[in-house]
């Protein structure tokens, strides 16, 4: 049986077996993983609020179902699952604050979908997960309420957006959590963390719900320690909603080809991304050594061009501030947000309320959304930014023709120290590997592939799939499990022990 401490680094099957056969009840689950996070994330920093009596209903739910004679399999996929949101997805009576001052006292008046399915196939909601403000950045140094640390190594940044969803996973807290990804924010502390983070194609999983940052680039995932744990939350969360007119009817089992192996894939390397500059050697070295490994179980290589993905990072960061700027025109202090006291005029509040309650990040993307959108400049930048998306996203369709996924680094580097990265333009590098596939649409994942030889902290492989082929990176995910091991929780963090 297992102890109390360790449900968060069990996986979705192994809790679920255990359910089954009686060795512990889903209170059990819910109240050790509240154990768990109250003796370590002390430390880590990676939740904002807990939901207790959400999830010890959710599972007095589970576990009469089971009392009644109901099997598991029919109470959903999720059922008895302990799974934490990042703090930009609604659940109704939580705070949603998206680690800002101008959220901090929302409360959301109802769940987003992502969130809703993930309690209809079973899950015990456990809280919510710091993050970035409102998603900008790569680190979670930018969250209004104190960074999130790298389980790995406190000093250094679990990564970011999502790095609240990364961390708490890495740390054995949870199996499973929800991230978003515009840029990378879901591959990118996947890779600094060392688990299974997948954006799916956009379209694959409704927006409905989630606070918007790029409306066309946004797109909700899971983490996770095992490629099938991952694979179970897609099925759960995937899907066309009604709610969310980009979604879209995916009929695809996520789990049904993982055991299919590699042989006769065609996998593409890009010379472009594998020769960048500011690729370290530590992050080509594994990313060549996880490519080699592919190559010996049956995938044959093949050398592929992507000539317009090198202005992705030009191209997003018009793109990405345009959407913000208009996004975030609803936090206006009147009907949501931060209202900043003793305005006697209309115009001084909005003023006050807005530079106060929004994070020197955020402000810098609204400034900038607003330059880029005024008239005159708009046709400068806007409307060319449309057409180098156009063109990248014309270069995945043709690469995709030959090949059947690609393989490439998940970011430049391994997760940096504190304040190691002030340059926000250098930040923005971290990002130079996943912008393109947000821009293009298609599904990408991080993949864990060790540690680096130089820092010793985890690096990622990122898997990209041709649009809603998602299952075809899975597969691939798999196969690089089979040699790796799934994703350890991090060392300091493992057999229950809280990181000291
Ligand atoms: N780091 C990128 C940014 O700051 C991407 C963030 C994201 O994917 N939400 O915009």
């Amino acid at each position: 049986m297992a102890s109390s401490q360790t449900f968060g680094s069990m996986s979705v099957r192994a809790i679920q077996a255990g359910l089954a056969a009686g060795e512990f009840s889903a209170a059990e689950v819910a109240r050790g993983t509240f154990e768990r996070i109250g003796a370590a994330d002390a430390r880590v920093h990676a939740f904002l609020e807990t939901t207790e009596a959400a999830a010890l209903e959710a599972a007095a739910r589970v576990d009469a179902a089971l009392a009644a004679g109901r099997d598991l399999s029919e109470l959903g996929p999720l059922a008895g699952v302990p799974v934490g949101y990042k703090d930009n997805m609604n659940l109704l009576g939580t705070h949603t604050t998206c680690s800002s001052r101008m959220l901090e006292s929302y409360v959301s008046p109802y769940t987003a979908t992502c969130v809703a399915r993930t309690l209809e196939a079973g899950a015990l909601p456990v809280g919510k997960l710091n993050m970035d403000e409102f998603a900008f950045g790569s680190s979670t140094e930018t969250s209004a309420f104190g960074p999130t640390r790298n389980p790995w190594d406190l000093d250094r940044v679990p990564g970011g957006s999502s790095g609240g969803s990364a961390a708490a996973v890495a740390a054995g807290l949870v199996p499973v959590t929800l991230g978003s990804d515009t840029g990378g924010s879901i591959r990118q502390p996947g890779s600094f963390c060392g688990i299974v983070a997948v954006k799916p194609t956009y379209g694959v999983v409704s927006r409905y719900g989630v606070v918007a940052f790029g409306s066309s680039l946004d797109q909700v995932g899971p983490f996770a320690r095992t490629v099938e744990d991952a694979a179970l939350t897609l099925n759960a969360i995937s899907g066309r909603d009604e709610l969310d007119c980009t979604s879209q009817e995916v009929a695809v089992d996520f789990t049904a080809n993982l055991a299919e192996g590699v042989r006769g894939m065609r996998i593409g390397v890009v010379p472009a991304f594998m020769d960048a500059a500011g690729l370290t050697s530590e992050v080509r070295d594994k990313v060549a050594e996880a490519a080699a490994k592919l190559e010996e179980l049956g995938a044959e290589l093949v050398e592929v061009e992507l000539p317009n993905a090198q202005a992705a990072m030009s191209a997003y960061y018009v793109l990405g501030p345009c959407e913000a700027f208009s996004n975030l025109a609803r936090f206006d202090s009147v009907r949501y947000g931060y209202c900043d006291p003793g305005h006697k005029d209309l115009g001084g509040q909005y003023e006050a309320s807005r530079a106060n309650g929004f994070g020197p990040e955020a402000r810098r993307r609204i400034m900038l959304g607003s330059y880029l959108l005024s008239a005159g400049v708009y046709d400068k930048y806007y409307y060319p930014a449309q057409q180098v998306r156009t063109l990248i996203t014309q270069d995945y369709a043709r690469a995709f023709e030959q090949i059947d996924c690609i393989l490439a680094p998940v970011a430049p580097r391994t997760a940096f120290r504190f304040g190691e990265i002030a340059d926000p333009t250098e930040m923005y590098l971290s990002d130079m590997f996943t912008i393109s596939i947000n821009i293009a649409g298609n599904g990408g994942m991080s993949m864990p592939i060790g540690l680096g030889a130089e820092t010793g902290m985890p690096v990622g492989a990122q898997l990209v799939a041709p649009a809603f082929r998602d299952k075809n990176m899975l597969r691939v995910a798999a196969a690089l499990e089979a040699v790796y091991g799934p994703a350890p929780v991090a060392p300091d963090f493992a057999d229950g022990k809280a990181g000291e």
